[in-house]
C-alpha cells in the first residue's frame, strides 16, 4: 500500500502543471520549398501562433539557397500577423554588397531580428570555405550587421562541440566573441541529454558568456532523418533514443505519441533545472511541438486572431 502512494506521489509531482506564466517560446520554420506548400507550413504556423512565442525565425538554406524564400515568408508573418519574425542570415557562399542588400531589404520591411550563423556549406561540399569577398565566419558577419543597424541578434551554440572546433574551450571562446560582437541571445543545436546542456551552460557561465542560451528542442519526428542530422553536426544519440523508436519506422502513430512523450520529458527535465526558455526546430510541423508545449503549461490565447 505504502509503496503504491509513494509511486503516486512522485507521478502527481511530475505531472502537476508548471506555472505557465515562466514560460517562454520560440519556433522555428524553414521556407517552403514550392507555393503547394506554403499554405502547409502556413497553417502549421497559425496552429502555433496562438500559444504567443517570443519570436518565430526562418532559416536561410545551405549557401544562401532559399533567400527570395526566406524574405518572402519573413515579411509575410511581418506583415499579416503580430509575431515577431527573426531572419537566419548567413555568410556562405556571398559577397559582402549581397549580404548587405539582403540585410538592409529586412530593415526597411521592418525585420529588426536576425538569427546571424556562418551556415552550413552548400549542397556537395562538407567545409566551409570563405567566399572571397565576403565573411569569414560569423563573428565577422555580426560585427558588420551591428555597424549598418542596431538589429537584435541571436547566434548558434553547440552542447556537443561544433565539428570545426578545436577544443570545447576554443568553441566556447568563440562564442564569448559572438557576445561581444553585439549577439544577445545564443541558441542550441539540438541535443537529447538535458545534463549536457546543464554542463554547456555552466561552462558557458565561467567563461563570462552571460547572454541567454535557449536550448534548441527536436522533437523526434523522423528517428532516421535525426540521426543522419545528429551524424552531421556532431549530437549524440543516446542508446535509449534508438531503442525507443525501434520498429516504429512504419507506425506513424505510435513513432508521434513516443516522440511527444521523448520531448517533453525532455522539456519537463530542463524545466526543473530552472530552464524557461524554449526554442522548437518544428520542422513545419505543428502537432508534436503543440503537444510538448501543452505539458509545459502553455495554452493558447483565446484572443488570438486567426490569420
Ligand atoms: P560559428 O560558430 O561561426 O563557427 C562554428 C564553430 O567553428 C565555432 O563554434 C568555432 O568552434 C569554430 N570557429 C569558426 N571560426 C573560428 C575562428 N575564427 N576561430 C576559432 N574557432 C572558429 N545553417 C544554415 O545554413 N541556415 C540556417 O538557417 C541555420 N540555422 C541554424 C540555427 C541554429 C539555432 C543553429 C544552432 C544552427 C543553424 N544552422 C543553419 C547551422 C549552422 O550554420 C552550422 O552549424 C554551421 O556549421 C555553423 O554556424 P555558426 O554560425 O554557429 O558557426
Amino acid at each position: 500500500m505504502s509503496g503504491i502512494s509513494t509511486s503516486q506521489k512522485s507521478g502527481n509531482e511530475l505531472l502537476a502543471p508548471r506555472p505557465a506564466n515562466r514560460v517562454e517560446v520560440s519556433f522555428e520554420f524553414f521556407p517552403p520549398t514550392s507555393d503547394a506548400l506554403a499554405e502547409k507550413h502556413w497553417q502549421a504556423l497559425n496552429r502555433l501562433a496562438p500559444l504567443g512565442p517570443k519570436f518565430v525565425s526562418v532559416t536561410y538554406g545551405a549557401g544562401g539557397s532559399t533567400r527570395e524564400r526566406t524574405h518572402a515568408m519573413v515579411t509575410r508573418i511581418r506583415q499579416e500577423t503580430d509575431l515577431e519574425p527573426a531572419a537566419h542570415l548567413t555568410c556562405v557562399g556571398a559577397e559582402i554588397g549581397e549580404i548587405d542588400e539582403v540585410a538592409e531589404n529586412y530593415w526597411q520591411s521592418g525585420i529588426r531580428h536576425l538569427v546571424v550563423l556562418r551556415g552550413d556549406p552548400p549542397e556537395g561540399s562538407t567545409k566551409f570555405s570563405p567566399h572571397p569577398g565576403g565573411f569569414n565566419g560569423s563573428v565577422e558577419l555580426i560585427t558588420h550587421l551591428k555597424k549598418q543597424h542596431d538589429f537584435e541578434i541571436s547566434v548558434g551554440c553547440y552542447p556537443e562541440i561544433h565539428p570545426d572546433a578545436k577544443s570545447s574551450l576554443a568553441d566556447i571562446d568563440y562564442l564569448k566573441r559572438k557576445m561581444d560582437a553585439g549577439a544577445t541571445r545564443a541558441i542550441t543545436q539540438f541535443f537529447f541529454d538535458p545534463e549536457v546542456y546543464l554542463r554547456f551552460v555552466d561552462r558557458a557561465r565561467t567563461h563570462g558568456i552571460t547572454i541567454p542560451i535557449v536550448p534548441g528542442i527536436l522533437p523526434v519526428s523522423s528517428y532516421s532523418k535525426i540521426r543522419k542530422f545528429a551524424g552531421q553536426c556532431g549530437t549524440q544519440v543516446p542508446a535509449w533514443l534508438t531503442h525507443l523508436f525501434e520498429n516504429l519506422d512504419e507506425d506513424p502513430a505510435t513513432r508521434n505519441l513516443v516522440a511527444a512523450m521523448v520531448a517533453s520529458e525532455q522539456c519537463r527535465q530542463l524545466q526543473r533545472a530552472g530552464v524557461a526558455d524554449f526554442h522548437f526546430y518544428t520542422l513545419n510541423r505543428a502537432d508534436l511541438v503543440y503537444s510538448v508545449c501543452h505539458t509545459l503549461g502553455l495554452r493558447p490565447d483565446q484572443n488570438f486572431a486567426a490569420v
